[in-house]
């Protein structure tokens, strides 16, 4: 018998909506919003969510940064990222 292809990690992205947040990088204000999870599968059907994190990109330097999962609630019906809601920097320019 082959379990390979059986039980797998997938690793997903989707963009869920623009935000509001003064870039560090470039100092633009438009930023895209996306969640990353990371979800077990068995028999090609997701099971368990093992992780699941928020990141903000910018749209022109490309900088990242990692937001705290509880404030998700507040950046999504507001649009408005601040400060204090950056967990940490994924990445600079
Ligand atoms: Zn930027």
């Amino acid at each position: 018998m082959v379990f390979v292809g059986i039980f797998g990690v997938k690793s997903s992205e989707e963009k869920l909506r623009d935000v509001d947040f003064e870039c560090t990088g470039c100092l633009s204000d438009k930023m895209e919003l996306f969640a990353f999870r990371k979800v077990f599968e068995f028999f090609f059907l997701p099971v368990l969510t093992l992780r699941k994190s928020h990141v903000i990109a910018c749209s022109s330097c490309k900088s990242s940064y990692k937001l705290k999962e509880d404030k998700m609630e507040e950046i999504l019906l507001k649009g408005k990222v601040k400060y204090e809601d950056v967990e940490k920097i994924v990445k600079e320019y």
